[in-house]
């Protein structure tokens, strides 16, 4: 396993990620419509070429594009995130045709993408879902329910993962590129903790042809794994964005609020609690970009390494947010405060993407598999 640090100028480009996202991205992130898809933020994505970067990304740039803007404004890196979530399979597996069509409308921020794989049946266990694609003589018609699917329903295209052969699990599985205006198609916002644009698709036999296939018929849960790869590193970039939020906010915070006669910090047990915090946020960092850079490298124990990232980033951004609120006391819960916004936004990455507890069979399973090579 190689050691690990940014260059220099990876840590500037993040300067500068932050600085554009705390000054020019939040405030349009805060005329935005809670839980609704934030059009002039994507607009002003793809205007500042950040789109475009993403699309281009490795795991690396994807980890420092995420950390940076979550760290300025969480609504930036989520829109950010989605538009390569939902888009990623097109680049990976698209035909000319739907790169041509849909790529340069995303890197612009002019069209919304969606990743549609998760059901009321299958969340974890994703080959076990159940959307069926029934043959025609031109095609196949989807007919089911998609849930829980971020940007859902007003994106302008969904990636679409359905069953093309029962009984197969993750072999049966076929991904297509639905645009939103298919007849048969349509969705119901869902009302979540935290403000995220989410709904339900409901497929009422949507017609689809070999042209909306991305990749091969029966093929698609290898392009969903791949998207999903490639991303899981980043869901703990984005952790580590919002862990440092917390941290910079109590650092302020403690250091100028007074109490028994000197600033919070001179009390040993909040300066040691801030020394704990940061010092978890800086081994969730290093993990998350070891494994990403592992990722870009072509290393092997990929898996490992980035199941390891996600699992903790995220566990360690839940514990510093919640302990950047206690050393914030009661203005920390009032609505509108940063930490009421982060304590509700860090939640869901512990449960999305592979939650943590499949992270460490993920973890455990490649270590077990290890020690059987080598006996
Ligand atoms: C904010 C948000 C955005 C999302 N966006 C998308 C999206 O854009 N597209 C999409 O397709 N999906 C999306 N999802 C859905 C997400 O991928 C699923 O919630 C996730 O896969 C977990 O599925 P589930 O919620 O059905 O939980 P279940 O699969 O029912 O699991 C519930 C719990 O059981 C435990 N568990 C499950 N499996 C195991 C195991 N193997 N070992 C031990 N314990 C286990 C874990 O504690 C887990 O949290 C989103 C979810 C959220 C919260």
């Amino acid at each position: 396993m190689t050691a690990f640090s940014l260059e220099p100028g990876q840590t500037a480009w993040g300067d500068e990620l932050y600085d554009l996202a705390r000054a020019h991205l939040r405030p349009l992130a805060e005329k935005g419509d809670p839980g609704r898809v934030n059009r002039p933020l994507l607009a002003a994505l793809g205007e500042r070429g950040l789109l475009d970067r993403m699309l281009r990304s490795g795991a690396l740039d994807l980890c420092l594009l995420r950390e940076s803007l979550a760290r300025g404004c969480t609504e930036a890196e989520t829109a950010l995130a989605l538009q390569g979530l939902g888009t990623y399979p097109v680049v990976q597996a698209g035909t000319p045709a739907q790169r041509g069509r849909w790529l340069p409308e995303v890197r612009a921020g002019r069209a919304v993408a969606a990743f549609a794989l998760s059901e009321p049946g299958a969340g974890s266990d994703a080959a076990s879902l159940a959307l069926a694609a029934r043959r025609t003589s031109d095609g196949w018609r989807l007919t089911g329910e998609k849930c829980w699917i971020s940007n859902a329903p007003e994106a302008d295209f969904y990636t679409v993962f359905a069953r093309t052969t029962e009984g197969a699990g993750a072999r049966g599985v076929t991904a297509f590129l639905v645009p939103a205006d298919r007849p048969g198609l349509s969705g119901t916002p869902l009302d979540m903790l935290s403000p995220h644009p989410i709904g339900t698709l409901d497929f009422d036999g949507v017609p689809v042809t070999a042209e909306d296939v991305l990749g091969e018929p029966d093929r698609g849960f290898r392009v969903a794994m791949d998207t999903l790869n490639l991303f899981r590193p980043s869901v703990g970039a984005f952790a580590v964005g919002m862990a440092r939020a917390a941290l910079d906010a109590t650092l302020e915070h403690t250091a100028h609020r007074t109490a028994f006669g000197g600033p919070l910090k001179d009390l040993q047990a909040v300066s040691h609690q801030v020394a704990e915090m940061a010092t978890r946020t800086e081994a969730a960092r290093l993990l998350v970009y070891a494994a990403a850079a592992a990722h870009d490298a072509g290393e092997p124990g990929v898996p490992r390494r980035a199941a390891m990232a996600k699992l903790y980033a995220t566990e360690t951004a839940q514990y510093v947010v919640d302990a950047a609120v206690q050393l914030h006391g009661a203005r920390a819960l009032r609505r509108g405060h940063l930490l009421e916004h982060l304590y509700r936004e860090v939640r869901a990455p512990r449960i999305y993407e592979g939650a943590t507890e499949v992270q460490r069979t993920i973890i455990a399973k490649e270590l077990y598999a290890t020690q059987e090579t080598h006996a």
